[in-house]
């Protein structure tokens, strides 16, 4: 136990440094070292009860350093007088309990509410065992409440089962009798378990495969409802797999009521009968229990049922019109509470200190564009405007620019700068990579002015700027007394843009009135690195680039913080990159092809199969592929390789050279670099072709294709199936990332893209993200509420803020509510 003598001198202390802190603006200098050393050192040393101890467990990961100084104050104002909102969260987190993808409602907490365990439902233990073994994406399914919000995938209509003579291809169900069942013999459990089945109107075959424990289950001459997927074996029809469940009672029930009845994802041995009970029992006991998150004013905006009204009707729907309505609902939740995560935290950081106005008067735009070798797309001057809008303040930019490769965001971002500087103010680029970053260095030297760059720092003349530009290149190679040299002249304010490497850049550099950042390739770095770079000034304009083209419901989700512009058109007379896929036979003339292009002068990419397990198995993969395309299919031609075990500098080493053309192929696994201009490179050539999603095939494809020589892309696949073919085939047929993206969120859901995973923001259980309708009123809306009431105030809000805090601190993300 601790003392309260010592939890009293541990608060004291610090009370007395956030006094300091105040009167310093929270620049975090209070104590030597930064607060959060002092911070870690309480942490041992406060009882479990301390509003302290949960205060300091609420900072985001990287701690107070990562906050703004207006965070700052608010967090030291929660430490002060710590709300009881935070308390309930921070116990929470003690002791980790199951979280839906939403918040939890507040009547969690209460004994014998929501958070009562399943178990204490009247069912056997054995099934409470079964039932948390059910597999989900958010933590077992414990309490009452995780019951009532395990939701059905699929609802079987009990009222038009079909005669078993008008059975038809796709998912029907039927109720009739069991006329023989055929069950293998022990020791034969591979072969499936066959029975046919009649209603005394027509004759199907059922077969179950894997499921040997069928056959002890189906009685001869018994009556079931079968459900599932009818489909064609030898030209006869055939239920494939279908769940059973004997014709009783309550079946005869939901026959007559003509009901909808659910289908839950379940796990072995539990069926969807007794399953269906136990949700039934959490319904009965549990719902009204369950709070209305919404205030009655949404609800009748949004045209939305009550919230225990959408729980029971998305489980048992009197109708199918009912169903639509409680998905409609519940689905609304999931996007409004985002909506408002995301919206709030955009808002707390607008409401930082003002940023600078850095508007851009429109002969000095007219001359830069003029000095571009090439005039604008439409798609360039629309994202350039909104951009330039932004950029007058006094809310600080916070905008993703998107674009294929190539569509020439370097130049709007390059334009953005220039604002910058026609204001005496600083800009940053920061890149992922060492390569990337110097690529951006000698780009944008250039079209400031400069024809080449030399060194770390370049100078850059033009006719726009009354005034030659200094450009700092910060590199990790550079000798230490270079090093702060640059650093020297950034802090003192002689260098106009400073280009790098996230790393570098946030590590140790003070600039002297940063007035612009501009970060590339954003989806690899979270929300605390973009806190961080905002504490680097008092509050610089942010423009975030991508080349990742990310569905618009997608990023209005997962970067619903920021606002959007799209480049969606090329610049002209671009050359279009020969894509084709080649069947596993054509192999050998994929590597004579590539051989050609590299006697004609050219290089090629070899992108290895995707190996999900891990990064070590990919790399060792690679390291395979490589000495077996060196020793026996290309012993004449240098190959150089690359993989995610490699260190970043070994990586940058080995682009350099390729860059340098010391080598003819790169072997590589999907580490390749985004964005990486290797414009000598003709050949993309992808092993395992369908195991990439159709955005990442896109992104590859765009390293070739730079320079002026027709490019290809070639699409291997060991999997020969029509269905692998077809979904290449798209990336065949368009070279529009967008619409791959839009196809891959279709086929493989959200997941599969950088970042969103990890965000949390796009696990929905109801919700389509397809339905960018209800994700437009929800954020609508979401951005009505903060408008009017951003404290979300009055005892109608009181749950609502409750469960978006409360998803909130599951992310980690502090919000400025108090
Ligand atoms: P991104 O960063 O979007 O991949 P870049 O800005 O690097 O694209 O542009 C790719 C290439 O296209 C560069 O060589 C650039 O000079 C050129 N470019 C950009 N905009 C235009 C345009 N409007 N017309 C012709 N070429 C352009
Ligand atoms: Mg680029």
């Amino acid at each position: 136990m601790t003392s309260p003598a010592v939890r009293n001198e541990a608060e004291e202390r610090l009370l007395r440094v956030l006094k300091q802190e105040e009167r310093r603006g929270f620049d975090d200098r209070a104590v030597m070292g930064g607060l959060d050393r002092l911070l870690k050192n309480f942490v041992g040393r406060l009882g479990p009860q301390s509003a302290l101890l949960r205060a300091i467990l609420d900072l985001p990961p990287m701690g107070y350093a990562a906050l703004t100084p207006p965070q700052r104050r608010h967090w030291a104002e929660r430490v002060q007088n710590p709300p009881a909102a935070a308390k309930e969260v921070a116990a929470g987190r003690k002791q980790p309990r199951p979280r839906p993808a939403t918040g939890v409602p507040a009547a969690i907490h209460a004994v014998g509410g929501l958070s009562t365990p399943i178990s204490r439902l009247s069912i056997r233990e054995t099934t409470a065992q079964k039932i948390a073994k059910i597999k989900r994406g958010v933590g077992p399914l414990a309490s009452v409440y995780d019951l009532l919000t395990h939701y059905p995938f699929r609802h079987i209509d009990y009222g038009r089962l079909a005669k078993v003579a008008t059975l038809q291809p796709g998912d029907r169900a039927t109720l009739a009798r069991v006329a023989s069942v055929d069950a293998p013999f022990r020791g034969n459990r591979g072969r499936p378990v066959r029975a046919v089945l009649t209603d005394d109107y027509g004759r199907i075959e059922a077969v179950w495969f894997n499921q040997s424990w069928v056959a002890a289950q189906l009685k001869r001459d018994q009556w079931f409802v079968f459900a599932g997927k009818v489909g064609y074996f030898n030209g006869r029809l055939q239920f494939e797999n279908p769940e059973y469940e004997p014709a009783n009672e309550e079946t005869r029930e939901y026959i007559d009521r003509g009901r909808l009845v659910p289908v839950y994802p379940s796990t072995a041995g539990l069926p969807q009968r007794t399953l269906r009970r136990a949700v039934g029992l959490a319904l009965k006991g549990y719902l009204q229990l369950v709070p209305e998150l919404l205030p009655a004013e949404i609800r009748h905006e949004a045209a939305l049922l009550e919230q225990q009204e959408a729980i029971q009707s998305y489980h048992y729907p009197q109708s199918l019109d009912e169903y639509t309505e409680a998905e409609k609902r519940l689905g609304f939740d999931e996007f409004f509470i985002k909506q408002m995560v995301v919206l709030a935290r955009r808002r707390a950081w607008q409401s930082g200190a003002p940023a600078p106005n850095l508007s851009l008067a429109p002969e000095i735009l007219e001359r830069f564009t003029t000095s571009l070798p090439f005039s604008l797309t439409g798609a360039q001057e629309r994202a350039l405007a909104a951009i330039l809008r932004d950029l007058r303040g006094p809310a600080p930019m916070s905008r993703l620019l998107q674009g294929d490769v190539g569509s020439g965001k370097t130049v709007v971002a390059t334009a953005a700068i220039v604002a910058a500087l026609a204001n005496s103010h600083q800009a940053v680029v920061m890149a992922p990579t060492e390569i990337l970053a110097e690529q951006h260095y000698q780009t944008i030297s250039r079209l400031l002015g400069a024809p080449e760059t030399a060194g770390a720092l370049t100078t850059a003349g033009n006719d726009y700027l009354d005034r030659p530009v200094t450009i700092a290149h910060l590199t990790g190679g550079q000798k230490g007394s270079t090093k702060k040299e640059v650093r020297a002249a950034i802090a003192a304010g002689e260098v106009d843009v400073a280009i790098g490497t996230h790393a570098l850049v946030e590590e140790s550099v003070d600039f002297a009135r940063l007035g612009l950042a501009v970060v590339d390739e954003q989806h690899r770095f979270g929300v605390v690195q973009r806190d961080r770079l905002k504490k680097k000034g008092e509050s610089p304009h942010l423009l975030v680039m991508t080349a990742t083209p990310i569905p618009r419901t997608l990023s209005l989700t997962v970067y619903g913080d920021l606002d959007n512009s799209i480049i969606d058109e090329l610049p002209p007379g671009r050359q279009r990159i020969e894509t084709r896929y080649v069947a596993p036979y054509d192999r050998p003339w994929a590597y004579t092809f590539l051989r050609e292009q590299v006697q004609a002068g050219r290089q090629a990419f070899v992108i290895c199969p995707l190996v999900e397990e891990s990064e070590t198995i990919e790399a060792k993969a690679a390291v395979q592929e490589y000495q077996r395309l060196s020793t026996e299919i290309f012993p004449d031609l240098r190959l150089a390789l690359l993989h995610g075990r490699m260190k970043p500098a070994e990586k940058d080493r080995v682009m350099t050279e390729f860059r340098a053309a010391d080598a003819d192929i790169l072997v590589s696994t999907s580490v390749i670099e985004v964005g990486i201009d290797i414009p000598n490179a003709t050949v993309m050539l992808i092993e395992g072709a369908d195991r990439f999603g159709l955005a990442q095939l896109h992104q590859f494809r765009g390293r070739v294709g730079r320079g002026s020589e027709q490019s290809f892309c070639l699409l291997l696949s060991d999997d020969p199936s029509d269905e692998a073919k077809e979904r290449l085939d798209v990336v065949v047929s368009t070279n529009d990332g967008f619409k791959l993206a839009e196809e891959d969120l279709r086929i493989r859901g959200a997941g599969e893209y950088y970042g969103v995973r990890q965000s949390g923001l796009a696990d929905f259980r109801v919700a389509q993200l397809s339905d960018e309708g209800l994700l437009a009123t929800a954020r609508q809306i979401a951005d009505r509420v903060l408008t009017e009431n951003p404290q979300l105030e009055g005892e109608e809000y009181a749950e609502l803020k409750h469960q978006v805090t409360d998803f909130a601190a599951s992310r980690n993300i502090i919000l400025a509510f108090h």
